[in-house]
């Protein structure tokens, strides 16, 4: 960047040089010398020994200077703050101190009209990202803008940090802004193409990953921009094959994550990893078809299901989700204690997607006792000894087997690709005393 090369005197030549470089020693000497100092900048961006130290990682430096009180927020020429700068350069220990400085995380530079936010998630910087958002949230900026109006902070031309993330390729910062709220089907004023949303400048930008978040997150792949075009066409303009096979609406839909489930908005950081991945899953099983589709129509697109077989001998048998006999049970509903596996857990969840006709969303129950569910957490290893700890573990493992061995006796390809399948659309007509029948759950109005 060149910070503070363009100086005035040789004297603050010197000092903005030795900040940059990371010479605590000099830099004090320097202060010693004339306090004044302190409060000096570059000649033509205006850049303050602060901003200096932050677009530098010199973090000894930066907190030599908050330590003697200078202005967190001072601004340069376009006024950019020190945290942007760090924001922007990915500086994040720089990031983190001067956001414990109380440094404001609701200013807008002179530029584009954006954020620190804005910045992280344009550069990709997902750790400097993250710990902004944490700061939103226990900042005076959550009580006085609303959180989820920060998140979706829009620059001068519109763009959200959700909006920048997508068009510069950075799955990581897509993935973190739609986890706190991003709204996936903004569109932009003047960014991009008028009326683009995220999806849109993904499918502009060529990233795979991104497209994929964002599908899975809800984003409409029929969303048109201003001049009318679908994120499809775009993807194509441009060449990015693989992309517009996702996003060509005839394709597969992808499963969606369940947002408006309470219970889905609570989940603890370890369970909703767990879901995720699944949810992930589960969408590459279906892209496999699609992708093959789109590089050779020639190719079948069913998918081998030797892996399953394999899976299920290594599989302990007490451990193993009695939906699906593929998976282990990752995932127990409370306050009933059932468990099954993560797979299983999404796939009841997006079955019940709202209507967006009616907005009413009927939250799924518990398939084995259909109790409500209050929460979800990841199960934890089953102990044989610890028999009173589960009260809805009700089957013995030796019950399971039989009910395994029952299962693969009426044939087993009922059951394969449950979790690619997504509602239980395959459940089959089986019935047990411990799985409520299917009828009565998937017709559950
Ligand atoms: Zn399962
Ligand atoms: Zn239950």
């Amino acid at each position: 960047m060149g910070q503070g090369l363009s100086c005035a005197s040789s004297h603050e030549h010197g000092l903005f040089r030795a900040v940059q470089l990371g010479d605590l020693k000099t830099v004090e000497a320097m202060l010693e010398r004339d306090p004044a100092l302190l409060h000096e900048a570059t000649l033509y961006d205006r850049h303050s020994a602060l901003h200096i130290a932050a677009a530098n990682g010199q973090i000894e430096i930066l907190s030599m200077l908050l330590d003697r009180s200078v202005n967190p927020d001072a601004l340069n020429r376009q006024k950019q703050t020190p945290l942007m700068l760090a924001a922007m350069h990915g500086k994040i220990s720089c990031v983190k101190k001067l956001l414990e400085a109380e440094a404001n995380i609701l200013m807008f530079d002179s530029v584009h009209r954006r954020t620190c936010l804005h910045y992280a998630a344009y550069y990709g910087h997902a750790d400097c990202l993250q710990a902004i958002l944490s700061a939103a949230q226990s900042s005076t900026v959550a009580v006085s803008w609303g959180y989820a109006r920060f998140v979706n902070i829009r620059d001068g031309r519109g763009a959200t940090p959700l909006h920048l993330a997508s068009r510069q390729r950075r799955p990581a910062c897509v993935h973190i802004l739609l986890g706190n709220g991003a709204l996936v089907c903004a569109s932009t004023g003047g960014y991009g193409c008028p009326g683009s949303t995220p999806l849109h400048l993904a499918a502009r930008g060529g990233s795979l990953d991104c497209i994929r978040g964002l599908l899975a997150w809800g984003a409409d792949r029929v969303q048109r921009d201003a001049s009318g075009r679908i994120p499809y066409v775009v993807a194509l303009k441009h060449n990015h094959g693989a992309c517009a096979a996702l996003l060509n609406p005839s394709s597969a839909e992808p499963l969606v994550w369940p947002t408006p489930l309470k219970f889905i908005s609570e989940l603890n950081q370890e369970a909703k990893a767990l879901l995720e991945q699944a949810l992930m899953e589960a969408n590459r099983e279906r892209e496999k078809t699609i992708l093959k589709g789109a590089a050779c129509a020639l190719t079948s697109p069913s998918h081998s299901d030797a892996g399953v077989e394999d899976n299920i001998s290594e599989a302990s048998d007490t451990e193993l989700c009695s939906i699906c006999f593929e998976q282990l049970c990752t995932i127990e509903v409370q306050d009933c204690g059932h468990q099954m596996c993560a797979h299983c857990t999404l796939a009841l969840c997006c079955h019940n997607k709202p209507n967006p006709t009616t907005a009413c969303l009927t939250p799924p129950v518990c398939p084995f006792c259909r109790s409500n569910i209050a929460r979800l957490v990841v199960a934890k290893m089953k102990n044989h000894d610890d028999s009173d700890c589960n009260i809805g573990d009700i089957s013995s493992s030796k019950l399971r087997k039989s009910r395994r061995s029952q299962n693969y006796s009426e044939g087993s390809s009922s059951f394969k690709g449950l979790s690619a399948m997504g509602p239980f659309g395959k459940m089959g007509g089986r019935s047990s005393g411990r799985i409520a029948a299917e009828n009565e759950w998937v017709d559950k109005p």
